[in-house]
């Protein structure tokens, strides 16, 4: 058996953390947080969450970095608002699981074969290359991805019945203008920065 240690000094915290995600687009306020626990309490995700919601700030705010970032909190938060219309303090919790997302796919420590953030990335990329989303194609890379092809079989049943009633297609569903949403997808990267 391979003993870890659980406890972290203080020198192994990244202190520059809690600025970093302060710069990103509206999670200013971070600092004023009271750790009250109500985001903590309303989320209808927290029983499922390694971190809650609370934990997830108060690590931003003592340099837990690689533990905010690796956390499968940040993955399972469906973004429903409820904490970050209830915080006292007025801190936007579900921008702030938006950010450390965004983060951890920059630095490439997302749990790479868990669902959620490759459903995330296929999506983004189909959208940026076509501006629209296709179903089928996005569900073959969602199984491809996360190394589970045996899915597929189990999904192909219902696959075939949705192809043939008009629902799904193979076919890539795209917008005309694909340069013009380059230009759009550009600007709002430059404006979250
Ligand atoms: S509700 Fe707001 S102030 Fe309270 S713990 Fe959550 S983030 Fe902090
Ligand atoms: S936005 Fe996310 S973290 Fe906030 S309550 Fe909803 S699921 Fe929980």
């Amino acid at each position: 058996m391979e003993i870890h240690k659980k406890v972290k000094y203080e020198e192994e915290l990244d202190s520059g953390f809690v600025d970093e995600i302060k710069e990103m687009s509206r999670c200013e306020e971070i600092d004023e947080c009271i750790q009250c626990g109500t985001c903590s309490s309303s989320c209808p995700m927290a029983v499922y969450m390694d971190y809650t919601p609370r934990k997830i700030i108060a690590m931003i705010k003592s340099g837990f970095k690689d533990e905010a970032l690796r956390s499968f909190t940040i993955w399972l938060c469906p973004s429903c608002y409820t904490c970050q219309v209830r915080c006292p303090s007025k801190i936007k919790i579900t921008d702030v699981m938006y950010a450390l997302k965004r983060k951890a796919i920059e630095e490439k420590v997302y749990p790479s074969r868990f669902a959620i953030p490759v459903l995330d990335r296929q999506m983004s990329r189909l959208i940026a290359k076509y501006g629209r989303n296709s179903e089928m194609w996005l569900i073959l890379n969602l199984y491809l991805k996360s190394r589970n092809p045996f899915g597929l079989f189990k999904m192909a049943p219902l696959g075939l019945k949705l192809m043939k009633t008009g629902r799904m297609s193979l076919k890539k569903e795209s917008i005309k203008d694909r340069k013009q949403l380059g230009a759009l997808l550009k600007a709002i990267k430059e404006d979250t920065r």
